[in-house]
């Protein structure tokens, strides 16, 4: 038998040439870096883009450095152009943060992402206090 196959080594059988150290990364945007592009491509600013997402302005910029740096972009409009190309940018931008969001990743097969897991809690813990309130209005 042959040897192991080492991680990081490919096998020469004559597939794609690895893609150089300064290429884009394998790893796929996460649902909130493709929701962020995609409202960039439609012309939100930071704070648009921080208000529908729930995160703070600068987190917007951070989030973006990341999107960056695994499509291997330089800019915002090359960013737009590569993940257009990739059809990554055909989807609806979602809302986060609450029921809806958390249901729709669910929807989508994702895991969903930190502030739709904290939203959904809020809604669980809430309907909770709803039914309490409920059985204790009928006792
Ligand atoms: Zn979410």
């Amino acid at each position: 038998m042959t040897a192991p196959v080492q991680p990081g080594l490919s096998a020469s059988s004559g597939g794609p040439v690895p893609s150089s150290r300064r290429g884009p990364s394998r790893r796929p945007l996460s649902p909130h870096q493709l929701d962020a592009l995609r409202l960039a491509s439609l012309g939100k600013t930071h704070t648009e883009i921080g208000r529908q997402l729930l995160i703070e302005p600068t987190s917007v910029g951070k989030l973006f450095t990341e999107v960056f740096r695994k499509l291997g972009a330089v800019n915002m409009p090359n960013a737009v152009l590569l993940a257009a190309r990739a059809g990554l940018l055909d989807g609806k931008p979602q809302r986060h943060g609450d029921h809806a969001g958390f249901a729709a990743h669910r929807y989508r097969k994702e895991e969903p992402c930190d502030a739709c897991w904290e939203g959904e809690r809020a809604y669980r813990a809430d309907r909770r206090a709803v039914r309490k309130a409920a059985r204790q209005h009928a006792a």
